[in-house]
């Protein structure tokens, strides 16, 4: 297990994360629920994004909507993270945009291939390294951890 807060491997038998005491039991309680409403009500001091796939998010879905949608930004809206899958699909969009946009509109053809084809490649290259982050268990998904006590040395 990746300990949610400081990035630290756990080992199996452990109860304490060994560099910053965050207890075993916290972490298989963090929740992305709790992240994406900290998220909506503006209280984003309490979210921590982290490699750790919390027990309310399924990797598989992750992964599924990640290879179907992912362009669309489907996987991040999936886990909360809504400022990465709109700048993915607005980056789509405006290369699509550049592409269909009639050439004797405004931009002379060289430069509106060469706008699409960088806001086209940022949207794609973004979604090809979602997908493969997510099959080495590295994308980031915010958590909330249980707010109640700080971790303490025990
Ligand atoms: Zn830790």
């Amino acid at each position: 297990m990746v300990c949610p807060n400081c990035g630290n491997k756990i080992p199996k038998e452990a109860t304490h994360c060994a560099y910053c005491k965050l207890s075993v039991e916290k972490i298989t309680s963090a929740s992305n629920y709790e992240a994406k409403r900290a998220i909506r009500n503006k209280e984003r001091d309490r979210v921590v994004l982290t490699a750790y796939v919390p027990y309310d998010v399924n990797r598989t879905k992750l992964l599924l909507l990640c290879i179907f949608l992912g362009w669309s930004g489907a996987h991040c809206y999936y886990v909360g993270r809504m400022g990465r899958g709109f700048t993915m699909l607005a980056c789509l969009i405006i290369g699509i945009f550049c592409v269909a946009i009639p050439q004797t509109w405004v931009l002379h053809a060289y430069l509106s291939g060469v706008v699409a084809g960088a806001f086209g490649f940022a949207c794609v290259f973004t979604w090809w390294f979602d997908i493969l982050n997510i099959c080495l268990r590295r994308f980031k998904i915010p958590v909330v951890l249980k707010d109640n006590e700080m971790p303490n040395d025990e």
